[in-house]
């Protein structure tokens, strides 16, 4: 089988400015993934171009085998690549649960509160749509703000509520971009332990951005180190810490 993502000879510029320099790497399915590196180094914008938000200006991207070079997100968020993205600002005044019970529509490209809030489509299959947003709601432990404004909850819990909007469709593999910046050390435990019980119970692979080492170290294998964009180094957390250049380049810094 193929990994789930292939990125191959990828190569992103701004201008003359080289974000993304032939770069390739490799995300097997079922794994948890990190990647770190120092700020600038390109990893946001790898994810960018991952994500289809961005077109490489050279090189190609595989999802399962499949070419999605240059593909928009909203295609594949319909064939299970997904990333996280801060709630909106017209997505604060929703509940929690009207957040995940929008979910569906609006990420495969539509105007989503014309569609909710008018009825359609939506409406048809809203049973099944709250029934799965409640299952969402039960799984991450996050009853008690189901029917909060999302612009009341903590930052924390918005990246609950982040990754929860990643469970309403059937994702294959979620990418995550520093989710733990700003969450309290309680709430980022229950994230990270809400990752591994996607990853274990229901198969998400998952590709972690993340300036946090301790939620490196306990949620990802390989870890992929980026410089300068390029891959630097590929293996676990402590063999990485363990190479001299690798420590030179990022950690030492
Ligand atoms: P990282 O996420 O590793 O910190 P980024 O991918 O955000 O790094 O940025 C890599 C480099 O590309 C940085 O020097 C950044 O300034 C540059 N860059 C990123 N996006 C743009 C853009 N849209 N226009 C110009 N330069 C950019
Ligand atoms: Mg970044």
């Amino acid at each position: 089988m193929p990994p789930i993502i292939e990125v191959r000879h990828v190569t992103r510029r701004f201008g003359g400015f080289v974000a993304v320099n032939d770069c390739s790497l490799k995300v097997e399915r079922g794994s948890i993934t990190g990647l770190i590196g120092p700020n600038g180094a390109g990893k946001s914008t790898l994810f960018n171009m991952v994500a289809g938000n961005l077109s490489p200006s050279s090189g190609q991207i595989l999802l399962d085998g499949e070419d999605i070079t240059g593909v928009p997100p909203h295609k594949l968020f319909g064939k299970g690549l997904l990333r996280t993205f801060q709630i909106a600002h017209e997505f604060s005044r929703l509940t929690v649960r009207e957040n995940l019970m929008v979910v569906p529509e609006h990420q495969a490209g539509e105007s989503l509160l014309a569609t909710w809030v008018a009825g359609g489509r939506v409406r048809e299959n809203e049973r099944a749509v709250r029934e799965k947003a409640d299952e969402v709601i039960d799984f991450l432990k996050i009853g008690h703000v189901a029917d909060e404004l999302a612009g009341n909850l903590s930052g924390g819990q918005k990246k609950l509520l982040e990754l929860g909007r990643t469970m309403m469709t059937d994702a294959k593999v979620v990418l995550l971009d520093e989710i733990a910046a700003g969450v309290n050390r309680t709430l980022l435990n229950d994230l990270a332990g809400n990752i591994e019980r996607l990853n274990r119970e229901r198969g998400y692979t998952f590709f972690v951005i993340e300036h946090d080492m301790d939620l490196i170290g306990r949620l990802c294998d390989p870890v992929i180190v980026m410089a300068a964009g390029q891959v630097m180094m590929q293996g676990t957390l402590d063999e990485i810490q363990a190479n001299e250049a690798v420590v030179e380049a990022y950690f030492g810094g």
